[in-house]
This record gives structure tokens, C-alpha cells and sequence, in this order.
């Protein structure tokens, strides 16, 4: 296990107050901070005081986009403790998108031991009031000082933490979605799949125009035929029809979200039949019209769930469940958020305690 080097800060800053947070506007006192290169590996792990990066401005991140992220939360329970929700998932990914970068691997226990530390070191920053977490960021990016294109030599891997305001304050409020046939968020064989900054900035302007229309996020379709489901935003989509869970399969475009995963475990569980498989958005537009469309929900770290209460297709407005969340909606965001803030028992097996 790699050595985590401790300095702590000798100016904390105040915390704010619970009803004034947003998302990712403050930080804690602290990062976490490693670095690879070639010769000797992941290397010099450390908690600092958070500061601002100096890199090279030929640094690989800046002109070619070698950047991946993660993002899950630490959370406050009744008891005063804090725990993590699957972070081990999240290490899973970090490397699987670092694999498709070129960027270096983490051995899963040094990044789960860096996660938790850091997170040790951090817990005053848990806020307190409900639906709040510490929002927590890991991300790596190739930091080599020159123009060439190849497998990065060095990196840096990073996790900054922010403690969030619940995403829900004013109530969950299904949201309208407009179905995206122009841009496209991602293609099979590209990096759909996994988690990088630069698949999010080619999705800003559908979400950009999206939103001047008064719609909260879009609905991607896939990058060939413009025809089947993929996400919702950056949110992993499903629907209930006929009383069936439906998702898009995870076909190589789409990025497999960790909430879609445990929504799936609940649902099962729970008895409901759920296909992972192709959508096409004629089917959906023929569920909504004969009414067989019951649900439909974006799932996500950030929102857990979030009620999709209508959906616009060629300026078409077609209303989901009435305007309403729905009842699986509404189960899965109980049994969720209730394991994560440990009110109920976790039979999954999938917090962690720090
Ligand atoms: C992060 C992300 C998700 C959701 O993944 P979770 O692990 O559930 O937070 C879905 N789609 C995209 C594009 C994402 O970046």
C-alpha cells in the first residue's frame, strides 16, 4: 500500500453554512495529490492544503484533453458518522477510463485507500442537514511538458472534495427533457464509456440550447442512426412500460453509471422484470402516445433519481406520467438515499464506513 503524507493546513477556512451550498463552489482545506512518471510509478502521495496547480503550458492535459474524472459523495449519517456509497465502483471506472486515455492504471486498493483517507482527513466538512453530502472529485490528467502524441510519462492524480447542498431543496420536480437529433454525445468505439472532460464539453451546446427552450437537459441518441436511447444529460435514462423496466443496454457509447447499476440490483430485488436493451425512439414516441410509457427517470450520482415529466421530440410536447413522479420513481429514491444516509439496513452490502 502506497504512504499517504499528511500536512495539514495551518488557515482552515470557515465552513459554510448548510443552506447556502450549491454544487462545487467550495472547497475544503485539503487535496489529495499523487504523481506518475514513467520510471517510478504512481509516487509521493499526499494530502495538502488546497491550492492552485502550476503546470507547463505545453502540458498534454491542455492540448489534448488527457483528463478523466470520477465523482461520488461522503455522506452524513444520524449518528454523526460518515460513509461512502460503492466507492470501490468508482475506482473500477477511474481505471477503465485511464486504460482508454493512455493514461496510467491505480491499484484499485491505493485509490480506495487514498478515498478514504483523504475523506478521513476532511469529515468536518460532511455538512449536517438532509440531502447534503461531501461532494467528492478524483481526477487525473497527463501532465507531460511537450507537444508530442503519445502514451503520457507523467500524471497527476488528484481528489478535491465540495461540500454540496441537497439537490432537491425546492422538492423533487419532474423535469423536461428535449430529445437531441443533431449533436450526438458520443459514438461505440469512442469514449462513451467512460468518464473524461471531453466528452462533457461536446455535450455543453445540445444542453446550452436545450436550456434557452425552458427543457432541463437532452436525451441522446446514438451517433449512427440517430435512433436509439442512450442518456439523459449526464444521467443513465429508464422507463417503465407495461410495468417493465426498460434501459438502454450498455452498448459502448453509454456510460455505466453506478446509480443505473444499483437502480437495477433494487429493482430485481424488488421483483420488477428489467431489460437492458435497445430503445429506439419510435418506441418510445409510441408508448407516450398509447399511454403504455409510465415512468421515465434520469439516474445519477448527483440527483440519485430525477422524475422526467415530459419528453419533447420535433418540437412535439408529450407528458410522462402525468407531470407527476411515479410510484418506482419515487421507491427508488427512498431505498437509495436510505442506504446511502444509513436510515435503512443496506442489505447490498455496499456502503463504506471512514
Ligand atoms: C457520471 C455519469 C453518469 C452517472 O454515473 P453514476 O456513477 O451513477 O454517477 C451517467 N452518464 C454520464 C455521461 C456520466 O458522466
Amino acid at each position: 500500500m502506497i504512504d499517504i503524507k499528511i500536512t495539514k493546513t495551518t488557515c482552515p477556512k470557515e465552513k459554510p453554512d448548510d443552506a447556502s451550498l450549491g454544487f462545487g463552489r467550495v472547497f475544503t482545506d485539503h487535496m489529495f495529490l499523487m504523481n506518475y512518471d514513467h520510471e517510478n510509478g504512481w509516487h509521493d502521495a499526499r494530502i495538502v492544503p488546497f491550492e492552485n496547480f502550476s503546470i507547463h503550458p505545453a502540458s498534454t492535459v491542455l492540448h489534448y484533453g488527457a483528463e478523466i474524472f470520477e465523482g461520488l459523495k461522503a455522506y452524513r449519517l444520524a449518528d454523526g458518522s460518515v460513509q461512502l456509497f460503492r466507492p470501490d465502483q468508482n475506482v473500477k471506472r477511474l481505471n477503465s477510463s485511464a486504460e482508454r486515455l493512455c493514461l496510467p492504471t491505480i491499484n484499485e486498493e491505493d485509490a480506495l485507500n487514498a478515498i478514504k483517507t483523504f475523506v478521513k482527513t476532511e469529515q468536518d466538512w460532511v455538512p449536517h442537514s438532509d440531502g447534503t453530502s461531501l461532494y467528492l472529485r478524483p481526477f487525473m490528467f497527463g501532465n507531460d511538458p511537450h507537444l508530442g502524441v503519445h502514451t503520457v510519462q507523467n500524471a497527476v492524480f488528484a481528489i478535491i472534495a465540495s461540500p454540496s447542498g441537497s439537490y432537491y431543496a425546492e422538492g423533487i420536480n419532474p423535469v423536461k427533457i428535449m430529445i437531441e437529433d443533431k449533436d450526438v454525445r458520443a459514438v461505440r468505439g469512442g469514449t462513451g464509456y467512460i468518464k473524461c472532460g471531453g466528452n462533457y464539453a461536446a455535450s455543453t451546446r445540445a444542453g446550452d440550447r436545450a436550456e434557452k427552450k425552458g427543457y432541463s437537459q437532452v436525451l441522446w441518441l446514438d451517433g449512427v442512426e440517430r435512433k436509439y436511447i442512450e442518456e439523459v444529460g449526464a444521467m443513465n435514462v429508464m422507463f417503465k412500460i407495461n410495468d417493465e423496466i426498460v434501459t438502454p443496454a450498455l452498448t459502448g457509447s453509454i456510460l455505466p453509471g453506478i446509480t443505473r447499476k444499483s437502480c437495477i440490483e433494487v429493482l430485481k430485488s424488488k421483483g420488477y422484470k428489467v431489460s437492458e436493451r435497445l430503445i429506439s425512439v419510435d418506441e418510445l414516441k409510441d408508448a407516450m402516445a398509447d399511454k403504455s410509457l409510465q415512468e421515465a427517470w434520469g439516474c445519477g450520482t448527483a440527483a440519485v433519481v430525477s422524475p422526467i415529466g415530459a419528453l419533447i421530440y420535433k418540437d412535439v410536447e408529450y407528458t410522462v406520467c402525468g407531470g407527476r413522479i411515479g410510484e418506482t420513481t419515487h421507491m427508488l429514491y427512498d431505498i437509495l438515499t436510505g442506504i446511502q444516509y444509513g436510515k435503512i439496513e443496506d442489505t447490498f452490502g455496499w456502503t463504506v464506513k471512514i
